[in-house]
């Protein structure tokens, strides 16, 4: 029997692992793909306080080292259901466990273009606030049309030399005041009505081609930022926690869930900021109080 059973090898539950284990607990985490989370994504982090810079990769791999120098057990399955008396069941076994922490991340969506895998980290990003001092003086393009685009549009515009802003549609789903605000800004272009179908280059990224009804044009860019959502992934787990209707788990404080024993952390739930900072931050709140109240 465990102490804590947690789901996800992200920031979030890797955090919470730290805790539990340096609580004395029994703690194994799943994770169904690579330990680390989206930040592996990261090129690098510059935006973490108290470490002047790092690279996603080696951030994962200094905590994954941090977790298993604790004895964290990782087990690489996919978890498919909790129940309520907290076993959990896994696509290999059943385990038993006093305590659940449901980490499970969320993933950007992906405009699932050819080459878009390709070329990230290569001038294609999912975080413009991770990645955007990389592209100082630069053309970017921005692609989406809700309040995550708008702000990377914003945020861009006071480092590239030139944003484009590329949205479906003529109406943008984020607010009025960061469109308004966006407008006022002379480096940044908007192609409306416009959808990307083509990302060119030979190592890096170097034009996408965007279609506008039925005329194609090339755009020169050095970066693309993709802010077209966020795809949680935690039907799954309905059965043990409420979920909003964009799919993400809802608690009544941040962390915990309509079952007794069963927490949540990271990106993975109802949030307005999903940060590295935000996910450690909930990962430490979700130990220490699953472990005060085992
Ligand atoms: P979002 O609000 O879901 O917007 C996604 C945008 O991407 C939409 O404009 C959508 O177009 C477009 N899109 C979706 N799939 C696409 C595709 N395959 N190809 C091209 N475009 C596509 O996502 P978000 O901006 O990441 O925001 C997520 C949530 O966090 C929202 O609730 C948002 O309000 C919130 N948020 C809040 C703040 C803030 O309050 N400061 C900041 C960031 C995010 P359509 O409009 O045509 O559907």
């Amino acid at each position: 029997m465990y102490d804590i059973i947690i789901v996800g090898a992200g920031p979030a539950g890797l955090t919470a692992a730290l805790y539990a284990l340096r609580a004395n607990k029994k703690v194994l985490i799943f994770e169904a793909n690579s330990y680390g989370g989206q930040i592996l994504n990261a090129s690098k982090v510059e935006n973490y306080p108290g470490i002047l810079s790092i690279s996603g990769y080696e951030f994962s791999h200094t905590l994954y080292e941090q977790v298993k120098n604790l004895g964290g057990e990782i087990h690489y399955e996919t978890v498919i259901r909790v129940n309520e008396d907290k076993s959990v069941i896994t696509n290999e076994n059943t385990y038993n466990t006093k305590a659940v922490i449901l980490a499970t991340g969320s993933i950007h969506r992906k405009l699932n273009i050819e080459h878009e895998q390709d070329f990230l980290g290569k001038g294609i990003s999912y975080c413009a606030t991770c990645d955007g001092n990389f592209f100082k003086d630069k053309v970017v393009a921005v692609n989406g049309g809700g309040n995550s685009a708008l702000e990377d549009a914003l945020y861009l515009s006071s480092i590239a030399k030139k944003v484009y802003v590329i949205h479906r549609r003529e109406e943008f789903r984020g607010e009025a005041y960061l469109l308004d605000e966006l407008k006022s800004k002379s480096n940044v272009i908007f192609y409306l009505n416009s959808t990307i179908s083509s990302l060119v280059g030979n190592d890096c990224l170097e034009k996408i081609i965007v279609k506008k009804e039925n005329e194609e044009m090339e755009l020169l860019v050095d970066g693309l930022f993709i802010a077209i959502g966020q795809e949680p992934k935690n039907e799954c787990f309905s059965n043990v926690c409420d979920i909003n209707e964009k799919g993400y788990f809802l608690s009544s404080d941040g962390v915990h869930t309509k079952t007794k024993g069963i927490y949540v952390a990271g990106d993975a739930r109802e949030k307005n900021l999903r940060q590295l900072t935000t996910a450690v931050s909930d990962g430490s709140i979700a130990a220490t109080t699953a472990i005060r109240e085992l």
